[in-house]
Protein backbone atom coordinates (compact mmCIF):
# COMPACT_ATOMS: atom_id res chain seq x y z
CA UNK A 1 0.00 0.00 0.00
CA UNK A 2 1.85 2.83 -1.19
CA UNK A 3 1.18 6.58 -2.92
CA UNK A 4 -1.42 7.72 -0.24
CA UNK A 5 -3.46 10.38 -1.55
CA UNK A 6 -3.62 12.34 1.55
CA UNK A 7 -0.17 13.24 3.03
CA UNK A 8 -2.11 13.25 6.84
CA UNK A 9 0.19 15.67 9.14
CA UNK A 10 -2.37 15.90 11.51
CA UNK A 11 -3.54 14.99 14.99
CA UNK A 12 -3.23 11.47 14.57
CA UNK A 13 0.30 11.78 12.90
CA UNK A 14 1.57 10.03 16.04
CA UNK A 15 -0.24 6.98 15.80
CA UNK A 16 -0.48 6.38 12.41
CA UNK A 17 -1.24 3.06 10.98
CA UNK A 18 1.02 1.19 8.74
CA UNK A 19 -0.92 -1.55 6.88
CA UNK A 20 0.27 -4.38 8.81
CA UNK A 21 -0.81 -2.03 12.31
CA UNK A 22 -3.81 -1.12 10.57
CA UNK A 23 -4.69 -4.99 9.75
CA UNK A 24 -3.98 -5.72 13.73
CA UNK A 25 -6.60 -2.96 15.09
CA UNK A 26 -9.03 -4.43 12.21
CA UNK A 27 -8.38 -7.79 13.80
CA UNK A 28 -9.95 -6.86 16.84
CA UNK A 29 -13.03 -5.56 15.42
CA UNK A 30 -16.09 -8.35 16.68
CA UNK A 31 -18.10 -7.09 14.24
CA UNK A 32 -21.09 -6.55 16.44
CA UNK A 33 -24.75 -7.01 15.46
CA UNK A 34 -26.42 -3.97 15.69
CA UNK A 35 -23.15 -2.10 16.62
CA UNK A 36 -23.43 0.94 18.69
CA UNK A 37 -20.41 2.31 17.41
CA UNK A 38 -22.24 3.06 14.08
CA UNK A 39 -25.15 4.65 16.22
CA UNK A 40 -22.82 6.78 17.71
CA UNK A 41 -21.33 8.65 14.98
CA UNK A 42 -22.90 11.71 14.29
CA UNK A 43 -22.34 10.94 10.06
CA UNK A 44 -23.31 6.92 10.31
CA UNK A 45 -20.57 5.56 8.68
CA UNK A 46 -20.85 1.75 8.57
CA UNK A 47 -18.10 1.31 10.81
CA UNK A 48 -18.52 -3.01 11.00
CA UNK A 49 -18.38 -2.56 7.14
CA UNK A 50 -14.99 -0.21 6.32
CA UNK A 51 -13.23 -2.26 9.05
CA UNK A 52 -14.18 -5.39 7.46
CA UNK A 53 -12.89 -4.58 4.14
CA UNK A 54 -9.52 -2.97 5.85
CA UNK A 55 -9.27 -6.46 7.23
CA UNK A 56 -9.66 -8.05 3.80
CA UNK A 57 -7.16 -5.75 2.28
CA UNK A 58 -9.50 -3.93 0.46
CA UNK A 59 -8.95 -0.12 1.72
CA UNK A 60 -10.25 1.33 -1.38
CA UNK A 61 -13.54 0.05 -0.65
CA UNK A 62 -12.80 0.98 3.10
CA UNK A 63 -12.30 4.77 1.88
CA UNK A 64 -15.10 4.76 -0.21
CA UNK A 65 -17.98 3.84 2.13
CA UNK A 66 -16.28 6.45 5.28
CA UNK A 67 -17.19 9.13 2.17
CA UNK A 68 -20.61 8.06 1.22
CA UNK A 69 -21.34 8.67 4.39
CA UNK A 70 -19.46 11.73 5.63
CA UNK A 71 -18.40 14.29 2.78
CA UNK A 72 -15.85 15.46 4.81
CA UNK A 73 -13.79 11.95 5.50
CA UNK A 74 -10.20 13.59 5.45
CA UNK A 75 -10.97 16.12 7.86
CA UNK A 76 -13.31 13.78 10.34
CA UNK A 77 -10.24 11.37 10.19
CA UNK A 78 -7.94 13.53 11.66
CA UNK A 79 -9.47 15.57 14.30
CA UNK A 80 -13.16 14.05 15.34
CA UNK A 81 -13.25 13.70 18.95
CA UNK A 82 -13.70 9.56 18.56
CA UNK A 83 -13.66 9.76 22.47
CA UNK A 84 -17.32 10.90 22.51
CA UNK A 85 -18.94 9.30 19.89
CA UNK A 86 -17.92 6.27 17.90
CA UNK A 87 -15.09 4.56 20.12
CA UNK A 88 -16.82 5.64 23.58
CA UNK A 89 -19.34 2.95 22.93
CA UNK A 90 -16.86 0.57 21.02
CA UNK A 91 -17.97 -3.32 22.92
CA UNK A 92 -14.57 -3.92 22.80
CA UNK A 93 -14.33 -1.06 25.77
CA UNK A 94 -15.49 -3.77 28.10
CA UNK A 95 -13.03 -6.17 27.61
CA UNK A 96 -9.64 -4.35 27.12
CA UNK A 97 -9.59 -1.05 25.24
CA UNK A 98 -11.90 -0.29 22.55
CA UNK A 99 -10.91 -0.25 19.01
CA UNK A 100 -8.91 3.09 17.33
CA UNK A 101 -11.89 3.84 14.66
CA UNK A 102 -10.84 7.27 14.50
CA UNK A 103 -7.60 6.05 13.15
CA UNK A 104 -8.61 3.16 10.94
CA UNK A 105 -10.90 5.85 9.30
CA UNK A 106 -8.00 8.05 8.96
CA UNK A 107 -5.42 5.43 7.69
CA UNK A 108 -8.51 4.23 4.93
CA UNK A 109 -9.30 7.33 3.69
CA UNK A 110 -5.32 8.48 2.95
CA UNK A 111 -5.99 5.54 0.15
CA UNK A 112 -9.04 7.02 -1.63
CA UNK A 113 -9.04 6.79 -5.34
CA UNK A 114 -8.83 9.45 -7.12
CA UNK A 115 -12.08 10.57 -8.59
CA UNK A 116 -12.54 13.10 -11.44
CA UNK A 117 -15.35 15.62 -12.79
CA UNK A 118 -18.58 14.32 -12.90
CA UNK A 119 -21.01 15.99 -14.74
CA UNK A 120 -24.72 15.56 -13.36
CA UNK A 121 -27.31 17.62 -15.00
CA UNK A 122 -28.33 20.38 -12.96
CA UNK A 123 -32.36 21.32 -12.77
CA UNK A 124 -32.11 23.16 -9.98
CA UNK A 125 -29.58 25.47 -8.22
CA UNK A 126 -29.61 25.88 -4.53
CA UNK A 127 -27.47 28.79 -2.93
CA UNK A 128 -25.31 27.49 0.51
CA UNK A 129 -24.06 30.56 3.26
CA UNK A 130 -20.90 29.53 4.78
CA UNK A 131 -18.35 26.59 3.38
CA UNK A 132 -17.78 25.53 6.81
CA UNK A 133 -18.87 21.71 7.69
CA UNK A 134 -22.07 21.71 7.49
CA UNK A 135 -22.58 24.00 3.99
CA UNK A 136 -20.11 22.06 2.39
CA UNK A 137 -21.22 18.60 3.44
CA UNK A 138 -24.77 19.59 2.18
CA UNK A 139 -23.07 20.59 -1.13
CA UNK A 140 -21.93 17.86 -1.88
CA UNK A 141 -24.84 16.03 -0.83
CA UNK A 142 -26.57 17.87 -3.05
CA UNK A 143 -24.77 17.80 -6.04
CA UNK A 144 -24.70 14.25 -5.87
CA UNK A 145 -28.06 14.18 -6.13
CA UNK A 146 -27.54 16.20 -8.95
CA UNK A 147 -29.09 19.89 -7.79
CA UNK A 148 -26.34 22.58 -8.16
CA UNK A 149 -25.21 24.20 -5.00
CA UNK A 150 -23.29 27.27 -4.86
CA UNK A 151 -21.66 28.00 -2.03
CA UNK A 152 -21.40 32.35 -0.64
CA UNK A 153 -18.04 32.71 1.24
CA UNK A 154 -17.72 35.63 3.24
CA UNK A 155 -13.90 34.77 3.71
CA UNK A 156 -11.45 34.72 0.83
CA UNK A 157 -10.76 30.86 1.19
CA UNK A 158 -12.96 27.73 2.03
CA UNK A 159 -13.37 25.99 4.59
CA UNK A 160 -15.01 27.85 7.20
CA UNK A 161 -13.43 27.58 10.85
CA UNK A 162 -11.69 23.99 10.25
CA UNK A 163 -9.51 26.23 7.62
CA UNK A 164 -8.91 29.25 9.42
CA UNK A 165 -8.60 28.30 13.11
CA UNK A 166 -7.80 24.86 14.11
CA UNK A 167 -4.30 24.75 14.58
CA UNK A 168 -1.95 22.96 11.11
CA UNK A 169 -0.25 21.11 13.85
CA UNK A 170 -3.90 19.65 14.65
CA UNK A 171 -5.09 20.12 10.82
CA UNK A 172 -3.01 20.67 7.98
CA UNK A 173 -3.61 22.26 4.41
CA UNK A 174 -3.38 19.15 2.94
CA UNK A 175 -6.31 17.07 4.76
CA UNK A 176 -8.44 20.11 4.31
CA UNK A 177 -7.86 20.70 0.41
CA UNK A 178 -8.22 16.83 0.12
CA UNK A 179 -12.25 17.14 1.11
CA UNK A 180 -12.63 20.49 -0.85
CA UNK A 181 -10.83 19.04 -3.94
CA UNK A 182 -13.84 15.87 -3.40
CA UNK A 183 -16.59 18.77 -3.77
CA UNK A 184 -14.93 20.53 -6.62
CA UNK A 185 -14.69 17.35 -7.96
CA UNK A 186 -18.35 17.00 -7.95
CA UNK A 187 -19.15 20.55 -9.62
CA UNK A 188 -19.75 22.34 -5.99
CA UNK A 189 -19.56 26.07 -7.18
CA UNK A 190 -18.04 28.91 -4.74
CA UNK A 191 -17.95 32.47 -4.53
CA UNK A 192 -15.22 33.81 -2.24
CA UNK A 193 -15.55 37.00 -0.52
CA UNK A 194 -18.96 37.00 -1.32
CA UNK A 195 -21.43 38.41 2.09
CA UNK A 196 -24.80 37.61 2.33
CA UNK A 197 -26.51 40.23 4.52
CA UNK A 198 -29.90 39.35 3.22
CA UNK A 199 -30.46 35.30 2.64
CA UNK A 200 -34.21 35.86 1.18
CA UNK A 201 -32.77 37.76 -1.51
CA UNK A 202 -31.39 34.75 -3.08
CA UNK A 203 -34.43 33.09 -3.99
CA UNK A 204 -35.30 35.41 -6.28
CA UNK A 205 -32.29 33.45 -8.32
CA UNK A 206 -31.97 30.07 -6.44
CA UNK A 207 -34.76 27.03 -5.26
CA UNK A 208 -33.63 27.44 -1.69
CA UNK A 209 -31.00 29.04 0.43
CA UNK A 210 -29.03 26.84 3.41
CA UNK A 211 -28.05 29.19 5.69
CA UNK A 212 -24.46 27.66 7.68
CA UNK A 213 -22.57 31.00 8.82
CA UNK A 214 -21.30 29.31 11.99
CA UNK A 215 -20.99 31.31 14.79
CA UNK A 216 -18.35 34.06 13.52
CA UNK A 217 -18.07 36.10 16.70
CA UNK A 218 -15.92 35.01 20.24
CA UNK A 219 -17.63 35.96 23.52
CA UNK A 220 -16.03 37.89 26.05
CA UNK A 221 -15.79 38.07 29.33
CA UNK A 222 -16.94 41.59 29.95
CA UNK A 223 -14.83 42.88 32.76
CA UNK A 224 -12.52 45.55 32.97
CA UNK A 225 -9.65 46.61 31.14
CA UNK A 226 -11.10 44.21 28.17
CA UNK A 227 -10.55 47.39 25.33
CA UNK A 228 -6.60 46.94 25.58
CA UNK A 229 -5.39 45.48 22.62
CA UNK A 230 -3.41 42.93 24.02
CA UNK A 231 -6.83 40.95 24.80
CA UNK A 232 -8.30 39.03 22.04
CA UNK A 233 -10.45 36.61 21.32
CA UNK A 234 -9.92 32.73 20.67
CA UNK A 235 -11.02 33.17 17.19
CA UNK A 236 -9.05 35.83 16.30
CA UNK A 237 -5.82 33.97 18.02
CA UNK A 238 -6.09 30.56 15.82
CA UNK A 239 -6.92 32.77 12.66
CA UNK A 240 -3.71 34.45 13.34
CA UNK A 241 -1.73 31.30 14.29
CA UNK A 242 -3.00 29.43 11.80
CA UNK A 243 -1.50 32.44 8.78
CA UNK A 244 1.74 31.99 10.99
CA UNK A 245 1.38 35.33 12.50
CA UNK A 246 2.60 34.40 16.16
CA UNK A 247 6.15 35.46 16.31
CA UNK A 248 5.41 38.37 18.69
CA UNK A 249 4.45 35.02 21.22
CA UNK A 250 8.32 34.15 21.58
CA UNK A 251 9.27 34.79 25.17
CA UNK A 252 5.45 36.05 26.10
CA UNK A 253 3.34 34.95 28.94
CA UNK A 254 0.15 34.39 28.09
CA UNK A 255 -3.05 33.84 29.92
CA UNK A 256 -6.42 31.46 28.21
CA UNK A 257 -9.60 32.52 29.90
CA UNK A 258 -11.65 29.12 29.52
CA UNK A 259 -12.42 25.33 29.81
CA UNK A 260 -13.15 24.15 26.58
CA UNK A 261 -11.64 22.17 23.22
CA UNK A 262 -10.84 25.55 22.04
CA UNK A 263 -8.96 27.00 25.01
CA UNK A 264 -7.14 24.25 24.40
CA UNK A 265 -6.15 24.57 21.24
CA UNK A 266 -5.28 28.22 22.06
CA UNK A 267 -2.97 26.66 24.69
CA UNK A 268 -1.15 24.29 22.35
CA UNK A 269 -0.98 26.54 20.29
CA UNK A 270 0.30 29.74 22.24
CA UNK A 271 3.12 26.90 23.57
CA UNK A 272 4.16 25.66 19.99
CA UNK A 273 4.33 29.65 19.33
CA UNK A 274 7.10 29.80 21.99
CA UNK A 275 5.12 31.29 24.95
CA UNK A 276 7.18 31.57 27.98
CA UNK A 277 4.51 30.99 30.53
CA UNK A 278 0.84 29.42 29.25
CA UNK A 279 -2.15 29.68 31.95
CA UNK A 280 -4.85 28.20 31.41
CA UNK A 281 -7.79 30.17 33.40
CA UNK A 282 -10.62 27.90 34.02
CA UNK A 283 -14.05 28.75 36.38
CA UNK A 284 -14.78 24.92 37.29
CA UNK A 285 -12.82 21.83 38.22
CA UNK A 286 -11.45 19.16 35.84
CA UNK A 287 -14.18 17.02 36.08
CA UNK A 288 -16.74 19.89 34.69
CA UNK A 289 -14.45 20.53 32.07
CA UNK A 290 -15.67 19.55 29.14
CA UNK A 291 -12.60 19.16 27.02
CA UNK A 292 -10.67 15.32 25.42
CA UNK A 293 -8.86 13.75 27.55
CA UNK A 294 -6.02 13.47 24.98
CA UNK A 295 -6.03 17.11 24.06
CA UNK A 296 -5.88 18.14 27.71
CA UNK A 297 -2.99 15.62 28.79
CA UNK A 298 -1.20 17.12 25.74
CA UNK A 299 -1.70 20.67 26.19
CA UNK A 300 0.17 19.84 30.08
CA UNK A 301 2.80 17.94 28.18
CA UNK A 302 3.55 21.35 26.58
CA UNK A 303 3.63 23.08 29.70
CA UNK A 304 0.84 24.97 29.96
CA UNK A 305 -0.62 25.50 33.84
CA UNK A 306 -3.75 25.09 34.40
CA UNK A 307 -6.00 27.07 37.30
CA UNK A 308 -8.49 25.38 38.10
CA UNK A 309 -10.98 27.07 40.13
CA UNK A 310 -10.14 30.27 39.11
CA UNK A 311 -12.20 33.33 37.45
CA UNK A 312 -10.95 36.35 35.95
CA UNK A 313 -11.80 39.11 37.56
CA UNK A 314 -9.88 42.49 35.59
CA UNK A 315 -6.80 43.14 33.00
CA UNK A 316 -4.33 45.59 34.35
CA UNK A 317 -2.28 47.81 32.42
CA UNK A 318 0.79 48.75 32.80
CA UNK A 319 2.42 52.26 30.52
CA UNK A 320 -0.97 51.02 28.46
CA UNK A 321 -0.48 48.02 28.33
CA UNK A 322 -1.11 44.52 29.46
CA UNK A 323 0.72 43.41 32.50
CA UNK A 324 -1.56 41.45 34.39
CA UNK A 325 -4.83 39.38 35.08
CA UNK A 326 -6.31 39.50 38.45
CA UNK A 327 -8.12 36.22 39.42
CA UNK A 328 -9.94 35.26 42.03
CA UNK A 329 -10.80 31.57 43.57
CA UNK A 330 -13.69 29.51 43.27
CA UNK A 331 -15.88 27.08 44.47
CA UNK A 332 -18.88 24.86 43.53
CA UNK A 333 -21.90 24.92 44.72
CA UNK A 334 -25.06 22.35 44.59
CA UNK A 335 -26.56 24.50 42.22
CA UNK A 336 -26.77 22.99 38.35
CA UNK A 337 -26.52 25.17 35.30
CA UNK A 338 -28.60 24.23 32.01
CA UNK A 339 -25.88 21.41 31.13
CA UNK A 340 -26.03 19.82 34.54
CA UNK A 341 -22.95 20.78 35.88
CA UNK A 342 -22.10 22.93 39.16
CA UNK A 343 -22.55 26.75 39.35
CA UNK A 344 -18.73 28.20 40.73
CA UNK A 345 -18.79 31.34 43.03
CA UNK A 346 -16.37 33.56 43.99
CA UNK A 347 -14.59 33.19 47.37
CA UNK A 348 -14.06 36.90 48.60
CA UNK A 349 -10.66 37.93 49.68
CA UNK A 350 -9.03 35.16 47.33
CA UNK A 351 -7.48 37.76 44.68
CA UNK A 352 -4.18 36.92 42.94
CA UNK A 353 -2.13 38.15 39.88
CA UNK A 354 -1.10 36.21 36.92
CA UNK A 355 1.66 38.13 34.83
CA UNK A 356 0.13 38.02 31.22
CA UNK A 357 1.76 40.06 28.02
CA UNK A 358 -1.23 38.40 26.08
CA UNK A 359 -4.89 37.83 27.16
CA UNK A 360 -7.10 35.21 25.10
CA UNK A 361 -10.94 34.35 25.77
CA UNK A 362 -11.88 31.28 25.12
CA UNK A 363 -14.97 31.05 25.98
CA UNK A 364 -17.64 30.48 23.15
CA UNK A 365 -18.65 31.67 19.78
CA UNK A 366 -22.01 33.53 19.43
CA UNK A 367 -23.46 35.28 16.46
CA UNK A 368 -26.11 37.87 16.14
CA UNK A 369 -26.60 37.24 12.96
CA UNK A 370 -31.14 36.60 11.48
CA UNK A 371 -31.98 34.96 14.90
CA UNK A 372 -35.26 35.88 14.34
CA UNK A 373 -35.58 32.86 12.02
CA UNK A 374 -37.11 30.05 13.71
CA UNK A 375 -35.45 26.30 12.40
CA UNK A 376 -37.55 23.11 12.75
CA UNK A 377 -35.98 19.54 13.55
CA UNK A 378 -35.61 19.02 9.68
CA UNK A 379 -33.65 21.86 9.04
CA UNK A 380 -36.35 23.65 7.19
CA UNK A 381 -36.86 27.43 8.79
CA UNK A 382 -39.78 29.81 9.50
CA UNK A 383 -39.26 31.29 5.87
CA UNK A 384 -40.22 28.80 2.69
CA UNK A 385 -37.26 27.83 1.16
CA UNK A 386 -34.83 28.49 3.89
CA UNK A 387 -33.20 26.00 5.36
CA UNK A 388 -30.67 26.63 8.44
CA UNK A 389 -28.00 24.00 10.23
CA UNK A 390 -24.77 23.94 12.00
CA UNK A 391 -23.41 25.93 14.74
CA UNK A 392 -25.61 28.82 14.06
CA UNK A 393 -28.84 26.78 14.02
CA UNK A 394 -27.95 24.42 16.99
CA UNK A 395 -25.29 26.38 19.39
CA UNK A 396 -21.72 25.29 19.36
CA UNK A 397 -21.34 21.82 18.44
CA UNK A 398 -18.63 19.41 16.69
CA UNK A 399 -17.49 19.47 13.19
CA UNK A 400 -18.76 15.65 12.99
CA UNK A 401 -22.67 17.42 14.48
CA UNK A 402 -22.57 19.88 11.51
CA UNK A 403 -21.72 17.27 8.69
CA UNK A 404 -24.87 15.39 9.98
CA UNK A 405 -26.93 18.88 9.82
CA UNK A 406 -25.48 19.14 6.35
CA UNK A 407 -26.85 15.69 5.15
CA UNK A 408 -30.20 16.60 6.82
CA UNK A 409 -30.39 20.12 5.21
CA UNK A 410 -29.62 18.54 1.96
CA UNK A 411 -32.25 15.64 2.10
CA UNK A 412 -34.68 18.01 2.59
CA UNK A 413 -33.88 20.25 0.14
CA UNK A 414 -34.40 17.74 -1.94
CA UNK A 415 -37.87 16.91 -0.94
CA UNK A 416 -38.67 20.68 -0.87
CA UNK A 417 -37.38 21.27 -4.43
CA UNK A 418 -38.86 18.50 -6.22
CA UNK A 419 -42.19 18.66 -4.28
CA UNK A 420 -42.25 22.63 -5.71
CA UNK A 421 -41.58 21.32 -9.31
CA UNK A 422 -44.67 18.82 -8.79
S1 LIG B 1 -16.61 10.45 11.76
FE1 LIG B 1 -15.93 10.54 13.91
S2 LIG B 1 -17.52 9.40 15.04
FE2 LIG B 1 -17.70 8.84 12.85
S3 LIG B 1 -16.39 6.98 12.56
FE3 LIG B 1 -15.11 8.78 12.05
S4 LIG B 1 -14.07 9.21 13.97
FE4 LIG B 1 -15.80 7.94 14.54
Amino acid sequence: MTNPKIENKGKSVNHQFDYFRASLEAERCLSCYDPPCRKSCPASIPIPDFIRSIRSGNIQYAAKLIREANPLAAVCGTVCPEEIFCQNRCTRKSIDEPIKIRELHSYATQFEVEYSMIEYPVESRIAIIGSGPAGLTCAIKLAEKGLGAVIFEQSDQPGGVPASSIPQFRLSDDVINSDLDYAKGLGVEFKLSAKIDNPQVLLNDYNAVFIATGLPQGRTVNIPGENLPEVMTALSFLEEARLGKCEFLKSKKVIIIGGGNVSLDVAAAAANEGASEVHLVYRRGPIEMKVWKSELEEAQNRGVIIDFLTSPVEYKAESGKLSSVTCIRTQLTEKLDSSGRRIPETIPGTEFSIPADLAITAIGLTSDYMKEIKVNSDLSTSVAGIFAGGDWARGEGTIVESVRDGKLAADSITTYVKDKQR
